[in-house]
């Protein structure tokens, strides 16, 4: 008879445990507590159009590498998929002008140097280590709690010049980065896309994705990417249990041996394997009592270990009315969102994906990060105040984009708009999160292996394992937990 895994949460890491177990002869059933899997990798429709909550990169798109083929073994990449065409990383508007980081690094070296020749040395220095960091592969094998010395030395060979990147950015932050440079639009360029908090290093990482063609957006988006994998786990003999939220693991002689779910029916199980958030898992599934030192130091250090959500607002727009490509950051006048100054704002649009909106129109996308402290100031608000600080900030959010592109105004119609709360209400997301812990400059990068001390059985396959998270650290964690899963019953 085939052992049976349960999976608690049917996001990315959980669909692509529910694959791998069903790949390895498992007996295997998802449990999601919302109407559809795909958690935080989700799209839904508004007004005739799309909203893409996810995809702003997926890396692993290269083929031949290991985390490509860890996509295509889920079945969210397949041998002849298709990717958006985009040339963009992203841009700046300062003073008027347009500063881009293109995926043609030496398009962007060209450009800035132009823009900065007393920068040249820096813009040189710093496209030359976005080269070194297109080596870096983050482990799709195997967990790295289970690589021998052999493993180590041939990805050591794969990233030769990876060591250059951390002498360099590794022990500086993004502020930091920015103030290399004398030119204050390059400034601004460097602090923009993620919290000036990151270490510089995960930035250069991140263009060097994008740059080397490792980073692409599959075509149709994160909703179809998903939907992807629902089919792949259902066509192994995978069930997917949607619409049913799960209360509690069940534990008996300090091993896990199934879950409750909501409507107090028990299903039992040979493991488990939490695919939820792991404050949702400690708090409600096992109890904080599981929580060791390491977790609880993150928790409850969020200078240290700060989270990040957003507060988000979607827009078609006639496409006459609106010319940028990918996500363009610019200076505004400066507002409140959640207690927190701002005078800067981004908008991304969609361009690259016309099955989005109806013809002649896009959807425009604006995204204000969210940290810790504007998640409890959502928290505290009343119903009615949240529904009117939502309104205010839209408006806001309006009334700065038809400033900086003018033609926008008559021509953009609201479509939704969505808070951190909107994440922990949706994800059960701690905060609201949707990655995991930033890595601060001089802060050890969170991982953990992925079980639980104190409770046989039970798996972690989720993107809380790996800072900063996301998708390739969701599709890998649930990958790895069967991976030990296997390897306990040889
Ligand atoms: C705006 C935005 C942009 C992003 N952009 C990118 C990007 O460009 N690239 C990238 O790599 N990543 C990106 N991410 C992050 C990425 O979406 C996440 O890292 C990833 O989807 C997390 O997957 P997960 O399975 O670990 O967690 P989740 O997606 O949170 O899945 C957990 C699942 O568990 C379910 N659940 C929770 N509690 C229970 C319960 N008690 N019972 C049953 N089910 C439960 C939830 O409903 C959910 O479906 C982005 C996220 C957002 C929101």
């Amino acid at each position: 008879m085939k052992k049976k895994i349960i999976i608690v949460g049917g996001g990315i890491a959980g669909l692509s445990a529910g694959i791998y177990g069903s790949l390895a002869g498992y007996e295997v059933e998802v449990y999601e507590k919302n109407p559809v899997a795909g958690g935080q990798c989700m799209g839904w429709n508004r007004k005739g159009c799309h909203i893409d909550n996810c995809i702003h990169w997926l890396t692993g798109t290269r083929k031949g590498s290991a985390l490509r083929k860890v996509w295509e073994t889920v079945g969210a990449l397949e041998e002849n998929t298709q990717f958006a065409d985009c040339d963009v990383f992203y841009t700046r508007i300062y003073n008027e002008q347009r500063i881009t980081l293109w995926k043609d690094l030496d398009r962007t070296q060209a450009e800035l140097i132009d823009l900065s020749p007393e920068d040249t040395e820096e813009i040189k220095k710093f496209i030359q280590h976005v080269r070194y960091a297109s080596e870096c592969e983050m482990p799709a094998e195997k967990p790295m709690e289970a690589m021998g010395i052999r493993d180590y030395i041939r990805m050591g060979a794969s990233m030769a010049n990876m060591p250059k990147v951390m002498k360099e950015y590794g022990s500086i932050d993004l502020e930091e980065l920015a103030h290399r440079f004398h030119h204050p639009a390059l400034q601004k360029l460097f602090m923009d896309y993620m919290p000036k908090e990151y270490v510089a290093s995960s930035f250069l990482v991140s263009y060097a994705t994008i740059a080397s063609g490792n980073g692409e957006i599959p075509k149709g988006g994160s909703l179809a990417m998903t939907n992807r994998m629902i089919d792949r786990l259902r066509s192994l003999g995978g069930k997917l249990y949607c619409n049913t939220p799960v209360s509690r693991i069940l534990i008996e002689h300090k091993t896990a041996v199934g879950i409750e779910l909501a409507d107090g029916r028990r299903v039992m199980s040979d493991y488990v394997v939490s695919s939820v958030d792991t404050m949702e898992m400690f708090s409600r599934l096992i109890g904080e009592k599981y929580m060791n030192k390491k977790w609880r130091s993150c928790y409850e250090n969020s200078d240290a270990y700060p989270l990040f959500s957003g507060f988000q607002a979607a827009f078609a727009a006639d496409c006459s009315a609106y010319e940028d490509k990918g996500t363009v950051f610019f200076d505004c006048q400066p507002f409140t969102a959640a207690g927190q100054q701002a005078a800067r704002m981004s908008v991304k649009s969609f361009e690259y994906e016309p099955s989005f909106a109806p013809e002649g129109k896009t959807v425009l996308q604006v995204n204000l990060i969210q940290f810790d402290a504007d998640f409890l100031y959502w928290k505290q608000l009343s119903k009615d105040a949240y529904k009117e600080h939502k309104q205010v900030l839209v408006r806001i959010i309006e009334e700065r984009l038809y400033q900086q592109f003018p033609t926008l105004k008559g021509h953009m119609e609201l479509l939704d708009c969505w808070t951190p709360l909107t994440y922990e209400r949706y994800c059960n997301s701690y905060h609201g999160a949707y990655m995991s812990f930033i890595t601060k400059k001089g802060i050890k990068s969170f991982r953990v292996k992925g079980t639980v001390k104190g409770i046989k059985n039970l798996y972690i396959g989720s993107q809380w394992t790996m800072a900063p998270g996301g998708l390739p650290v969701a599709v890998t964690s649930g990958k790895f937990a069967i991976w030990w899963i296997t390897r306990k019953d040889r």
